[in-house]
């Protein structure tokens, strides 16, 4: 049984898509007028960790990531560089792909822009119109929270404090500021950037985009909803409210945030200045898998501090994980050793309890490095055979899926050195030992280790 954290609910509860084998998943996207900082990538990498579990768990995971092209800051930004909105955001837009590819975080199925679904949020704002939800007030809408008797049910915050009539015309903003919100933001000249609608000439608001693009491509109710904490209020109750109110029904069934990425305890973000992006990490040199191990093994809802100390121990643990893959090869008899079997059926259970429970990753990697730690020690005794290679690399392949740090590029050895590895094989076995050292030699130069082993030979890259 998989057990999530609910947001909504604030307690762990079973995990119940509304289709049987299909999960419906819509996380809030990037901002593209910059490059992404890693603690937007620490959410990224979450989501992420969610979509590939609830494959590994066999369901067919349907995604939806937004991308937000059109707002203050996107705006503010290609007006300084005097290009179109659009040649400034597609540039942003490009970076974030490379640097989801980097991360290897999954693609969602569905990356839809605001720009290109104003149509779906005129629509949805026509609605919230006749419906009495929204107001015009000087030539922009807004959204009339007194109207939604369950707002603030997300973020549970204080509607006492409400000012009634009181308006606010920016997307972010804090708790203190709980207030009726634009929905629709009437043309500013000075902007440049409208489009003459039904409702009006103008722009949207940030909320209305999730709600209308949610919606359209995993219906009106779905299953799971994420984010970073930041976005549950009042992003996430503003989309709750307008969403509930056009349909009646009940929006999303799951609400999963993640807690922030931080620096010396403070929220890493662009407006505190105290931000890497990958970009920067990567040019000093970071292994990118170290960066995505980093984000991914501290719980999601802890929050984590970002040191390079941190990164330097991520990359020793990349380092070992991967030195282990690869030395995951014998040559020798066809020897086996059934008790390994045996020890990958209880990680593999250690690993699906942790993550059954609301994505438990100290469990699910406490079980595969203590899984890891018992075959050395079986390599070490010479108590791990030709057979066995085969079901340990099935089975951190198959983790893998859901962890994604392999690091492909060295897998293979070309075939000349494995040919020289079996020459030696029979050199030995032919007691020719003087042979056997000169290949040994060899292949050290080449920087390939071999490990005599009572099983066989064992040979690790350098
Ligand atoms: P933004 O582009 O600011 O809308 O952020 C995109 C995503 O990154 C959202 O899900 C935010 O909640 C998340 N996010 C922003 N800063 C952090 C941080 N320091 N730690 C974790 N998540 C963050
Ligand atoms: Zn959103």
């Amino acid at each position: 049984m998989i057990r999530f954290y609910n947001t909504l609910t604030k307690r762990k509860e079973e995990f119940i898509p509304i289709e049987d084998e299909i999960v419906k998943m819509y996380t809030c996207g990037p901002t593209v007028y910059d490059f992404a900082h890693i603690g937007n990538f620490r959410a990224y990498v979450f989501e992420d960790l969610l979509h590939r579990y609830l494959e590994y768990r066999g369901y067919r995971v349907i995604r939806v990531m937004n991308i937000t092209d059109v707002d203050d800051k996107t705006i503010k930004g290609a007006k300084k560089e005097g290009i179109s909105l659009k040649e400034y955001t597609e540039r942003y837009i490009k970076f974030f792909l490379e640097d989801i590819d980097t991360l290897r975080l999954k693609k969602p199925d569905f990356l839809p822009r605001a720009t290109e679904h104003i149509k779906e949020m005129v629509d949805l704002i026509k609605k919230l119109i006749e419906k009495g939800y929204a107001y015009y007030k000087d030539g922009s809408i807004y959204f009339s929270i007194l109207k939604f008797p369950s707002y603030g049910k997300l973020s549970g915050i204080n509607l006492n404090e409400i000012k009634v009539g009181a308006r606010i015309d920016t997307d972010e903003y804090e708790k203190e500021d709980v207030r009726d919100f634009v929905l629709w933001k009437k043309a500013k000249e000075e902007e440049g950037i409208w489009w003459d609608t039904e409702i009006g000439k103008g722009r949207p608001g940030w909320h209305i985009e999730c709600s209308a693009m949610s919606m359209k491509y995993l219906g009106e109710t779905f299953d799971i909803h994420t984010g970073g904490v930041d976005n549950i209020f009042p992003h996430h109750e503003n989309e709750i409210a307008q969403s509930e109110s056009a349909t009646g029904k009940k929006f999303v069934n799951y609400w999963l945030h993640c807690a922030h990425l931080l620096v010396n305890g403070e929220k890493m973000s662009k407006s505190k200045g105290n931000f890497y992006t990958l970009r920067d990490l990567l040019n000093k040199g970071y292994n990118p898998l170290a960066i995505r191990y980093l984000l991914l093994s501290t719980h999601y809802r802890d929050p984590l501090n970002f040191t390079e100390n941190s990164l330097k121990q991520a990359e020793n643990t990349i380092k070992n994980y991967n030195e282990f893959y690869q030395g995951l090869n014998i040559c020798g008899d066809e020897k086996y050793n059934p008790e390994i079997k045996e020890e990958i059926e209880k990680a593999k259970l250690k690993f699906k309890e942790g993550l059954d429970d609301d994505l438990n990753i100290s469990q699910a990697l406490s079980s595969i490095f203590g899984f890891i730690k018992l075959v050395n020690i079986y390599f070490s005794k010479g108590e791990f055979g030709r057979r066995n290679v085969d079901e340990v690399r099935e089975f951190i392949e198959d983790v893998d899926k859901v962890l994604c740090i392999i690091d492909k590029k060295q897998e293979s050895l070309p075939e000349e050195i494995l040919n020289l590895i079996k020459e030696r094989e029979e050199a030995r076995k032919k007691k020719d030992f003087k042979k056997a050292d000169k290949i040994r030699d060899i292949l050290k130069e080449k920087g390939i280790i071999l490990e005599d082993t009572l099983y066989g030979t064992r040979w690790k890259k350098v």
